[in-house]
């Protein structure tokens, strides 16, 4: 076990969550943050993220993930417009920053694989910054967004990333945070789910819905929304009880799409989506915070 206090809430106490590979992921007893036991050293942290890692997880996934970003869009769009200034933070191969600036915005990425950013030049002519976010040293007051789809659980310091961030979001400006969900539905039914959410060696820091939450508002956000996806267990188990389901398909970042058909629905879909993503939270989960 550790001797260092929880950076959420400063307690010591902590018990096993679940070993893979015989290391231990602990959680925290005040918060329910949990964490890797070992948080590998800054060498070891950036040498993970080296040319195997590109091809082994990012490679060839641009096309993959688009019917995913249509979530994200609609995520997007429910709070912010016109388009302004965003910055992605682990922009990948720069696949949504390019689809973002097709819609008008003006993008900046950063992203620490070399290999990614040279795709993004490849792919899309994009110039991402390569790093971690800190080293770049935006100004402050810079940006109207900043997306964090999928990076928090791999940093090494939240909440140094999170102060970061609202250092150089204008005042007012919107973060929006999407995360995999260790305590949702799936993760409690399926050991395989649950092992897909902690990732191991890739998640160093796992957060439930509320400690995610409460670090955004110790970073000085105040929380605007949180939507969690639909079960993906749940889902998946659909199609053998309604003929019509059998089209439910999974998409690279977890997200489940069913397409329903007219006459079960008795509410919009994007409410019946959110109904059951708050009944049943699934692989992910989705935080909007306002700089304040
Ligand atoms: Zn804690």
């Amino acid at each position: 076990m550790n001797d260092m206090p929880c950076f959420v809430c400063g307690g010591k106490g902590e018990k096993v969550f679940y070993t893979v590979e015989e290391k231990k992921f602990l959680s925290c007893m005040g918060c329910g943050l949990i964490s890797l036991e070992q948080i590998p050293g800054a060498q070891e942290f950036y040498a993970h993220y080296n040319e195997r890692y590109y091809t082994k997880d990012y490679a060839g996934r641009g096309e993959r993930s688009f019917p995913d970003f249509s979530y994200r869009f609609r995520f997007l769009d429910r709070f912010i417009s016109p388009p302004g200034n965003v910055l992605e933070v682990g922009a990948a191969g720069g696949e949504f920053l390019e689809l973002l600036k097709k819609r008008g915005w003006e993008v900046s990425g950063v992203e620490i694989s070399e290999p990614a950013v040279r795709a993004a030049h490849r792919n899309y002519g994009l110039t991402l910054e390569q790093g971690v976010l800190e080293d770049v040293a935006y100004p402050s007051n810079t940006f109207d967004v900043v997306l964090l789809y999928h990076v928090l659980e791999h940093v090494r310091y939240p909440l140094e990333t999170l102060a970061e961030i609202r250092r150089i979001l204008k005042p007012g400006g919107s973060i929006i945070v999407e995360l995999p969900n260790p305590t949702g539905f799936d993760a409690r039914v399926s050991a395989t789910l649950l092992e897909s959410v902690l990732d191991y060696p890739n998640h160093l820091h796992l957060f439930p819905k509320n400690t995610a939450r409460r670090i955004l508002v110790q970073s000085g956000f105040g929380e605007t929304a949180c939507e969690a996806s639909f079960s993906f267990a749940l889902a998946s188990l659909l199609p053998h009880f309604k003929r019509g389901y059998a089209r439910a398909k999974r998409t690279e970042e977890g997200e489940t799409i069913i397409p329903l058909p007219e006459k079960y629905m008795t509410l919009p879909p994007q409410r019946a989506r959110s109904l059951l993503g708050r009944l049943f939270p699934g692989m992910k989960f989705t935080i909007r915070a306002i700089k304040i």
